[in-house]
Order: C-alpha cells, then sequence, then structure tokens
C-alpha cells in the first residue's frame, strides 16, 4: 500500500478510503503493546495489495491445475527456499493461510480423528488450537493439556514427562501466545520420543527471535515446525509449516488439497519478501532490540509494584497480574486504551477469574520497536501504563498521558508516505 493505492481507493469508495484513513491515524499515534502485533514494511504491504492477488494456482510450483503460473511458480519457490534457508528447515509449505489453520493441517496430515494431543493449556499461555475444548483441535481428538508450575510459573517439564508418559499423545505441540520465558524445544522432543510421539513446535510469537538467535530454535530436531509470519517475523498474516523430509507428503497434501483451495499468492510473495528482510543483519539487530525492549519495559513495571507473571521476560512479551492492583484485566485495556495505549487482556495461570474479564494484561514490544524505539522510550512506556493504572477513573490523567503518548509517537513516527 502507498499514497497512490490510497488515493484511486478514495475515488472509488471513499467511505472505505475514510476508514482506512482513520486507522492509519490510530496505528500511527497510538502506542501498540499486543505482542502478536507488528508493523510490516513498506515493501511487503507493496507485494500484498499486488496483482499476485489475481491468480489461481491450486496445486503446488510445477504441479498445478491452471495455467497461467510461471511466475506464480517463481515467487512460491522463492518464498520456500528463502524459508528453508533462514530456518535451516528441510521441507517447507508457505501455502496455509494463518497459524490456526497451518496447525490444524498438521493434525489432519499425521493423526486419526480421536488420537491424542498434548498440548499447553490456553490459560497458562498455550493456544487455542493447541486442544482447547472449543476448537477443532479439541473437538476431534482427545486433547490433554500441560501448564506451568504453581510457583514458578515456568513450564514444568517433569509433569510434562509424566503426562506424556501417562497418555502416551501420538503428538506433542510446545509453542505458546502469553509465555514470557524460553521454551526448551530439545526438551520437548526428547521427550516425545521416550513415549514414540511426533514433536511439533508452534513459533508464531517467537519465529523473529529464533531468526534472531534470541531464543533456542526447535531446528533440526524438532519434527514439524509451524508459525505464522506476522508477529515477530513482521510478514502479512499467513503461516507456514516446516518439516523433517519424512512428513513432507503428507503435510502437503493436508494443506492441499485436504483443506484449502488455491494459495493466497499475493500473501505469499509478501511471505518471501519478509522472509528476505528477516535474513538481513539489520533484522538481528530489530530481535534483539525487542528483547532488550522487553527487559527495560519489565524491569520499569517491576518498579511500580507490578507483578509478573514467572518475575520478568526473556522474549518480547510480558504477563502482567493485576490482582494487586484492584483493577481487572478489561479495565485496565479499556483505561490504557483511552490514553492510546493498545495491549489485550489476558488469563494469568490459575486465574480465579473468566477469559473475557481475567486478571491480567499482555504486553509486548514488537512494534515499538519496528518504530525505533529503545530502552529509554521503554521506561517512559512503562511509567505511562503505571499513571494510567494507578489512577483509575481520573480522566484527567488519561488526557494528560494520552498527550505524552502523541509526543512520543511523533517522536518515533510511522509510513511516513501514508
Ligand atoms: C497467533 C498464534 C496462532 C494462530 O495464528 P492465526 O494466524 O491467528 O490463526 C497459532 N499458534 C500460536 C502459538 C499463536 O501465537
Amino acid at each position: 500500500m502507498n499514497t497512490m493505492n490510497l488515493d484511486s481507493l478514495r475515488q472509488v469508495d471513499p467511505q472505505m478510503a475514510e476508514i482506512m484513513e482513520q486507522e492509519i491515524r490510530r496505528q500511527k499515534t497510538g502506542l501498540e503493546l499486543i505482542p502478536s502485533e507488528n508493523f510490516a514494511s513498506p515493501a511487503v504491504l507493496a507485494a500484498l495489495g499486488s496483482v499476485m492477488t489475481n491468480k489461481y494456482s491450486e496445486g503446488y510450483p510445477h504441479k498445478r491445475y491452471y495455467g497461467g503460473n510461471t511466475f506464480i511458480d517463481m515467487a512460491e519457490d522463492l518464498a520456500i527456499e528463502r524459508a528453508k534457508k533462514l530456518f535451516g528447515a528441510e521441507h517447507v509449505n508457505v501455502q496455509p493461510y494463518s497459524g490456526s489453520p497451518a496447525n490444524v493441517a498438521v493434525y489432519v496430515a499425521l493423526l486419526d480423528f480421536g488420537d491424542t494431543i498434548l498440548g499447553m493449556n490456553l490459560a497458562h499461555g498455550g493456544h487455542l488450537t493447541h486442544g482447547h475444548k472449543v476448537s477443532f483441535s479439541g473437538k476431534a481428538y482427545h486433547a490433554v493439556q500441560y501448564g506451568v508450575h504453581p510457583q514458578t510459573h515456568l513450564i514444568d517439564y517433569d509433569e510434562l514427562r509424566k503426562l506424556a508418559r501417562a497418555e502416551k499423545p501420538k503428538i506433542i505441540v510446545s509453542g505458546a501466545t502469553a509465555y514470557p520465558r524460553e521454551i526448551d524445544f530439545a526438551a520437548f522432543h526428547e521427550i516425545a520420543q521416550e513415549v514414540g510421539a511426533i514433536s511439533m513446535a508452534d513459533i508464531a510469537h517467537i519465529a523473529g527471535l529464533i531468526v534472531g538467535g534470541l531464543h533456542q530454535s526447535p531446528f533440526p530436531f524438532t519434527d514439524v515446525v509451524t508459525t505464522t509470519t506476522h508477529k515477530t517475523l513482521r510478514g502479512p498474516r499467513g503461516a507456514i509449516i516446516m518439516c523433517k523430509e519424512q512428513f513432507a507428503k503428507d503435510i502437503d497434501r493436508a494443506v492441499f488439497p485436504g483443506l484449502q483451495g488455491g494459495p493466497h499468492d499475493h500473501v505469499n510473495a509478501a511471505k518471501a519478501v519478509a522472509f528476505h528482510e528477516a535474513s538481513q543483519p539489520e533484522f538481528k539487530e530489530y530481535a534483539a532490540q525487542v528483547v532488550k525492549n522487553a527487559r527495560a519495559l519489565a524491569e520499569e513495571l517491576l518498579a511500580h509494584d507490578f507483578k509478573l507473571i514467572s518475575g520478568g521476560t526473556d522474549n518480547h512479551l510480558i504477563l502482567v497480574d493485576l490482582i494487586n492492583k484492584e483493577i481487572t484485566g478489561k479495565e485496565a485495556e479499556e483505561a490504557l486504551d483511552r490514553a492510546n495505549i493498545t495491549c489485550n487482556k489476558n488469563m494469568i495461570p490459575f486465574d480465579p477469574r473468566t477469559p473475557f474479564n481475567p486478571s491480567g494484561i499482555r504486553l509486548g514490544t514488537p512494534a515499538l520497536t519496528t518504530r525505533g524505539m529503545k530502552e529509554e522510550q521503554m521506561k517512559q512506556v512503562g511509567r505511562f501504563i503505571a499513571e494510567v493504572i494507578d489512577n483509575v477513573n481520573d480522566e484527567s490523567v488519561y488526557a494528560r498521558v494520552k498527550g505524552k503518548v502523541g509526543e512520543l509517537c511523533e517522536a518515533f513516527p510511522l509510513y511516513e508516505d501514508l
């Protein structure tokens, strides 16, 4: 997307253009702290808003069910080669529409309905698709859930091993959406091997940190690895599945024709662009700064008497337990929103409250780091958060913080040609 595209949209559909302009303004003038969000580069946006969306290309490169795919094949081959190199993967499928369908494809490829999945409890940081009862993964399969230790809030690998031995799962899923510490993928794989299970790592949140060398990689040992391409990887919304060669055929068949129709070629082109960007030295610096920023933000919050799950962070995210602040996650999300600070309410491990009004909020630094912010700004952001949460319902505080948020955003501009 660029100014020219927006101009043509304005002429054809002023109503939608107006909505999009407001969203652009929101992104530019607010502090984005949702850990799963990021700002894709103009190059990624250009590929997304391109003629690649016009093509149908069911099948895989050089084996399509439609003609005219010479250049689509080149684009998909490029995406695959770049992903292989970036992660050190044996086989890559770049067609999954998003993270959830990618995980479904893995299960459909490798399990029979009713087989046992061992995945992380949503309330302890896992994802819906890791076997939660409201999700397809918990309905079609027999899901058993592991969690974190009640005192340390760290994944309890002894408990995991016991569960694995008792339940004999067909697949063990590692990976999380709200876990602030490093995941020991080697330990997961070892436990899977002990019980004859397939090891699967869902690195959706931390793929960018893995590429940057800031988090243990699940390669080369993990059997199957899925990741979204947005989040810390900073590409388009979408996902890829990576696996050992022995699972390649089953995975590819499950994605197409098993679950999906034509691939979204514009998104896959944008994935290739994102992989190229992530292979540059600047991206390593970016990923390192994401982690430094999360630490700085955590330190500032601790100084303001916030309780952090596990006591801090090793990665890009922070899970705040608000019980001592006598405010719920929903109230905190709404209050911060009034000051143009965007975060999301989140369950904390052993949460006494409900998912719709849980006891915590989740904060992350990937988006603000993309804007160029560093530790000093994170300290400032931590103070803004404390000011709002410690003065809830004080409209003058919201207004004052919102003003300071606006100044900070102006100093770190975003999408300057939009
Ligand atoms: C975000 C996420 C997903 C789902 O991705 P969508 O693109 O939203 O479907 C799956 N697994 C994990 C661990 C995630 O964080």
